[in-house]
């Protein structure tokens, strides 16, 4: 059984979901990392554990609710309570895309992965998120889904995204008063895969804005999006 402190990433094999768990790790949380390849996932919880840390690896593939459901029951078999959930796991699947005439089957792909999977995973974890003192959700959304920035790049992505920043503000008028807070998480443009390696931010700079509101953010801040622990705006 998990005794101290905990959280669930998904999408954790590589990239800021990976960086996010090791971040998380340092700050002494036992942490369940999750992902879709099983063989990568556990590759990646066996790097983690080098460090002498608890870190389990379980299959989670997020547009799948019975895979999500088997998963959080997986935790809850060995933990009593999760203190932070990061929903990271996303795709962004739009190259050259445009408005006029993208397909919406890759529409329906980017929501159900960046916006629908958030909202099963979360859908699934708050029960044990509400036997902490303090539950933290992080969805990690983009600034490519801040409509007060947008403008017609990925549109499939951003929309999934700005979904996404709705789902946040959903979960966090419903988790309140049940000690649950839930915060949009922008890491910026950060050198990944999906990034790239022309993006300014390097995975450590990127995750640290995510593992500080899955462990510091205050009972007040909820619904909000953030970056670097500061508001921005939708
Ligand atoms: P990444 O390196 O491509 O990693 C994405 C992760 O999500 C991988 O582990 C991937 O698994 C997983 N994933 C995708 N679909 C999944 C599914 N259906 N079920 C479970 N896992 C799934 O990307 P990243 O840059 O680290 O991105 C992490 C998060 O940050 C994403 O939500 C992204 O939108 C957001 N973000 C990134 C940037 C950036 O500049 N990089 C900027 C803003 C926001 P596989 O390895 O199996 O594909």
């Amino acid at each position: 059984m998990f005794t101290s402190k905990t959280a669930l990433v998904t999408g954790a094999n590589k990239g800021i979901g990976f960086e996010s768990a090791r971040q998380l790790l340092q700050k002494g949380y036992q942490v369940f990392i999750t992902a879709r390849r099983k063989e990568e996932g556990q590759k990646a919880a066996d790097q983690l554990s080098r460090s002498g840390r608890v870190v389990r690896f379980i299959y989670l593939e997020v547009t799948d609710p019975d895979s999500v459901k088997k998963a959080v029951r997986e935790v809850a078999a060995q933990t009593e309570h999760l203190d932070a959930l990061i929903n990271n796991a996303g795709i962004y699947p739009d190259g050259e895309t445009s408005i006029l005439n993208v397909d919406t089957t890759l529409l329906e792909k980017s929501f159900l992965t960046n916006t629908v999977g958030a909202l099963l995973v979360s859908q699934a974890s708050w029960p044990l998120l509400a036997r902490s003192k303090l539950g933290r959700i992080v969805n990690v959304s983009s600034g490519l889904g801040a409509l007060s920035e947008m403008g017609a790049t990925a549109p499939t992505y951003s929309i999934s995204k700005t979904a996404l920043n709705a789902v946040t503000r959903q979960l966090a008028s419903a988790l309140k008063d049940k000690g649950i807070i839930v915060n949009s998480v922008c890491p910026g443009w950060v050198r990944t895969e999906m990034g790239g390696q022309n993006a300014p931010r390097s995975v450590e700079e990127g995750a640290s804005g995510i593992v500080w509101a899955a462990t510091e953010a205050p009972a007040e801040l909820t619904g909000n999006f953030l970056r670097d622990g500061k508001v921005i705006p939708w």
